[in-house]
């Protein structure tokens, strides 16, 4: 059965990760970077140049899957071929498309042109360089930063920031620039109940961080951004730095005369993450739109990502060797939000589906204790 993994992101290194050889399954995984990259942890790369990748080379060791550093440039699932941009094309009897998302810009004029995103290590770095430019006594221009989207990308790359400008303030004897946290929704971290965000929010004020709640961006510039309240005010920001992380969708690579896409651009799976139209094809991570026991789209995070590749990797070996798949059945284990340093908020589900809220350093270490529990699900 040759089979191709599309990505080694959350999710489809979680499917490589737990194959082994196996007779029958001749497997290849096609990855544009030769490293994994923890993209939950993209904001502290982006404020203190934190490592956060892996080479993928030795956690696929033992697993019988082959490795080809290229990028995806089309699937075409009716053809069932995926060519690449360096010309390569490949043709498959099983497909496993673990593509991640991409920024979705809303159109706002600018935006794309003048923000940074927040999903690659590129973008991390861009960030890092421009906060230490701005610490560079020539600098010249405004060196404020304006984040757009409140969620938990936009809220844990703000509280990161606001550690590295108190820090490099003190250092090297310049004012602190400002961080303003622009969100055109009522409230930061929708995720969250009242008292987390609450305790999320006092955290954003005690830093200092200029949160606009109920402000849409309107347009960007290269150096300003400008917001719009629900009753029409308008106002414009300076900024030396633009970085949106006001929302994603699936990433738009795969095509197919009877492929079906929900909300985000997310492709329709089966209850085992198969496209009901083509079920040699399994899409798993941010690119599918798995189910909860609700019938309810599961949000798109590592954390489901992870689930739902490491149940396709048993699922490939169930497949080649003749036995029945099992479903889907995710499990929401927590949410916890890093609010610089040792600070954190979220909660861990308990027995019965009751939720314990937790803040401070045991939030922080449970978030930790989620990423340890991904490295060594893949290592
Ligand atoms: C800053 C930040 C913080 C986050 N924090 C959390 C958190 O705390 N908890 C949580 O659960 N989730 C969090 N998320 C969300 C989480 O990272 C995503 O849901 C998760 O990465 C999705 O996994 P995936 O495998 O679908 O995609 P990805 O992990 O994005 O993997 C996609 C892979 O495909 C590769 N790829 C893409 N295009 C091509 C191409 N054309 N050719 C070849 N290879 C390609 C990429 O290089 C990548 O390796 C966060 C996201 C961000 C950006």
């Amino acid at each position: 059965m040759k089979t191709l993994i599309l990505g080694a992101g959350y999710a489809g290194l979680a499917v490589a990760t737990k194959l082994k050889p196996t007779p029958g399954l001749d497997v290849t995984m096609l990855e544009r970077n030769p490293y994994h990259t923890f993209e939950t942890r993209l904001h502290e790369a982006a404020a203190h140049n934190t490592k956060v990748t892996l080479p993928l080379a030795p956690l696929l060791k033992g697993t019988g899957v082959q490795m080809e550093n290229l990028t995806v440039e089309a699937v075409d699932l009716d053809k069932k071929e995926v060519t690449t941009k360096e010309g390569k094309t490949f043709t498959y009897d099983t497909l496993v498309v673990g593509l991640g998302s991409v920024t979705n810009f809303y159109r706002i004029p600018g935006l794309a042109e003048n923000a940074t995103e927040l999903k690659e290590l590129k973008d991390a770095d861009e960030i890092f360089a421009f906060v230490n430019r701005a610490f560079d006594a020539a600098y010249t221009g405004s060196r404020d930063i304006v984040v757009g989207g409140a969620g938990l990308t936009g809220v844990e790359l703000v509280t990161e920031l606001a550690q590295r400008n108190e820090l490099l303030s003190k250092e090297r004897g310049l004012p602190p620039f400002s961080i303003y946290l622009v969100e055109a929704g009522p409230k930061i971290l929708p995720v969250l109940d009242d008292a987390l965000r609450g305790k999320a929010q006092a955290t954003l004020d005690s830093y200092g961080i200029q949160t606009l709640i109920g402000h849409r961006i309107t347009q960007a510039t290269e150096s300003t951004v400008t917001v719009q309240t629900a009753d029409g005010q308008s106002r414009e920001l300076q900024a030396g730095k633009i970085i949106w992380t006001g929302g994603i969708q699936a990433r738009d690579i795969v095509k197919g005369e009877r492929l079906q896409k929900g909300p985000g651009n997310r492709i329709v799976v089966d209850a085992t993450l198969r496209v009901p139209e083509y079920p040699e094809v399994f899409v798993v991570g941010d690119m599918g739109l798995g189910l909860n026991q609700d019938g309810k789209p599961v949000p798109t995070t590592a954390q489901h990502a992870g689930q739902q590749g490491r149940l396709t990797g048993k699922n490939l070996i169930r497949l080649a060797t003749g036995e029945e798949l099992k479903p889907y059945e995710p499990n929401t284990l927590g949410e916890f939000v890093s609010l610089g340093g040792l600070m954190a908020v979220g909660w861990m589900k308990l027995p019965w589906n009751q939720k314990l809220a937790m803040t401070g350093g045991l939030a922080h270490v449970m978030k930790r204790a989620s990423e340890w529990r991904w490295r060594s699900s893949i290592s």
